[in-house]
């Protein structure tokens, strides 16, 4: 099989990257590697400020379709008060959503289903003057296909760049733990997510649907928490001396916990001749960033321009220094956000 644009990784960004150069009457594939594991299905927020980037991408109604509106946040830092964040002053979006990954994800797949193409494993990848080739496995059929350009889209595992040794930066080892919940309203509460720090560590509850929360716990890997995190049978002592989020537990459950990276790294390098790397596999951020699906729909969006530019030398080479610049911003803030973790 030959075609101009490989896309390796089936999640938002390299979904988001198929649908643009679709649009753009780009060739491409979209490589979907057949997962074993069932993924935890999850809330995720968007903030008000990604609203309008998803609108001038003409995605916002397939974000809205599958998620609620929400109007905020609380949050409890250490010692300190309660801090409730309203959307209600942002422009021109006064709302922000709360989709359910798992259904947006399958939309997407919808739209972009003529280029997806699954495998199973992925065994070797050639760079020559030509271009690019990769040698994938499915139902242990070995299947070839050529391209001029292969793009990273596989998030933290960055499983191109490891092939093109490229090596990534981190920043910090933090790792989320997650779980489902039945749903409860707090009494204290207004919006539907919250957040609160514990020794060694933070949670973040949120409602995926009126039966379900979703609670994640973030900690270091190598903290003291780290093995007995993996217990939910821990949490309730792990989070005694916590205001509120103690309260989302419930006796009546023994959840299994999906356990993730969830640490701030990047690419050493995002760009090559003919490869780029898009999304979490460029630039990870921590969870407390709210920007994590901007950035990976911003990437996809740059990359869809960079890939169809006159020319792409220059254009790739503008990719990789704006994705350093914004790593560089978001470095910066992420200490005032760690400080207020304490
Ligand atoms: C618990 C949790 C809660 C979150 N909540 C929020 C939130 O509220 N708001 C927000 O903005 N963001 C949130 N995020 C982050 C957000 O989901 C990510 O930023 C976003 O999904 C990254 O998209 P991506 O496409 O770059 O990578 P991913 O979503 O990681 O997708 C990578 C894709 O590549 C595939 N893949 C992986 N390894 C390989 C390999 N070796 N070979 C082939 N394919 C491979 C995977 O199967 C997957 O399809 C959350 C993340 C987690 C884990």
């Amino acid at each position: 099989m030959k075609t101009q644009v490989i896309i390796v990784g089936s999640g938002i960004s390299g979904l988001v990257l198929s649908y643009l150069l679709k649009e753009k009457g780009v060739d491409h594939v979209v490589l979907n590697r057949v997962e074993k594991q069932k993924a935890l299905e999850l809330p995720e927020t968007v903030p008000p400020s990604t609203l309008a980037l998803l609108e001038s991408l003409n995605l916002l109604e397939l974000f809205s379709k599958r998620s609620s509106k929400t109007f905020g946040y609380h949050s409890l830092w250490g010692s300190g008060p309660l801090r409730t964040d309203n959307y209600l002053h942002h422009n021109p979006y006064k709302f922000g959503l709360k989709l359910n990954r798992k259904e947006v994800l399958q939309d997407l797949e919808f739209l972009v289903s003529d280029h997806l193409f699954s495998y199973n494993h992925l065994k070797e990848l050639q760079q020559n003057d030509k271009g690019i080739s990769v040698l994938l496995e499915f139902e242990n059929q070995p299947i070839s296909i050529e391209g001029n350009i292969i793009i990273d889209a596989t998030g933290r595992n960055r499983a191109v760049l490891k092939q093109l040794d490229i090596i990534s930066e981190f920043f910090d080892n933090q790792i989320a733990l997650s779980c489902h919940l039945p749903y409860f309203k707090h009494p204290h509460l207004i919006h539907p997510v919250f957040i609160e720090s514990f020794e060694h560590g933070w949670g973040i509850v949120s409602a995926l649907n009126d039966e379900t929360n979703v609670m994640t716990l973030y900690t270091q890997n190598g903290s003291p928490l780290q093995h007995s995190l993996k217990d939910y049978e821990n949490w309730k002592d792990v989070l005694s001396n916590t205001k509120i989020l103690k309260d989302f537990l419930s006796d009546s459950v023994n959840p299994a916990i999906h356990v993730g990276n969830a640490n701030s790294s990047r690419a050493t390098q995002i760009t090559g001749s003919n490869w780029m790397a898009i999304g979490n596999a460029a630039i990870a951020f921590n969870p407390l960033s709210s920007h994590r699906i901007s950035n990976v729909v911003y990437c996809a969006n740059a990359a869809a321009n960079a890939i169809t530019a006159e020319d792409r030398s220059a254009s790739f080479q503008r990719y990789d220094d704006t994705l350093g610049k914004i790593f560089e911003a978001y470095l910066s803030h992420r200490i005032g956000l760690m400080e207020d973790v304490g």
